[in-house]
């Protein structure tokens, strides 16, 4: 992650043998039926060896990405951990499949929370500053949040995800466990996984 990639999807068709993966394969011309409208988010729950969450934004026709091991929480109080990840192709955000055992990031997949964003700043420079505000219109999650990078090294880039105090906080809730379905398809992960 040293060497920055010469064209954006490099780093992510260079980890996928995309004969043995049902994921986009990242065509620089497009092979999903996703038109760039700049602003997509997701949030993909992804039973990989470690469960976890990837919270994706479109920005500058790719979707960058972080792994959120716990997922997000309403809790302003709460920060979940957030490692930065290889950008996607925009068609990622409506994949929703199994990953072969074997292959990079083997496991069921589904869309968890799928919406709009809005960066409160100029997004580039915010990510450069290691400090991103921004707007959610999902499903699931809404309102204010920010990613602050806490850590940058060999390992990768470690950020913080957390809710901003407003009016769609709430830390009475679990949202992840209230909540653990496709917004697609309604199905669970584990279903997903059993339908192979
Ligand atoms: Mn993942």
């Amino acid at each position: 992650m040293s060497t920055p990639p010469r064209r954006p999807l490099d780093t992510y068709r260079a980890m996928r043998d995309f004969a043995a993966t049902p994921e986009p394969g990242g065509e620089p011309s497009g092979d999903g039926d996703l038109a760039p409208t700049g602003d997509v988010f997701v949030i993909q729950k992804h039973a990989a060896r470690r469960l976890h969450y990837d919270l994706r934004l479109e920005l500058d026709g790719v979707l960058l990405s972080w792994a959120v091991p716990r997922g997000p929480s309403l809790d302003p109080a709460v920060r979940r951990l957030a490692m930065r990840t290889e950008d996607h192709p925009l068609a990622y955000a409506d994949f929703e499949g199994v990953i072969p055992k074997g292959q990079y990031g083997g496991g069921a997949v589904i869309v968890w929370d799928r919406g709009t964003w809005a960066p409160r700043d100029e997004p580039r420079a915010a990510l450069a500053r290691g400090r991103l505000t921004f707007t959610l219109h999902g499903d699931k999650v809404r309102g204010q949040w920010t990613l602050l990078r806490t850590r940058t090294g060999d390992r990768g880039e470690a950020w913080m995800l957390f809710k901003r105090n407003d009016a769609e906080a709430d830390p009475a809730r679990d949202v992840t466990r209230e909540r653990p379905e496709s917004v697609l398809t309604g199905r669970t992960v584990e279903q997903v996984a059993a339908a192979g």
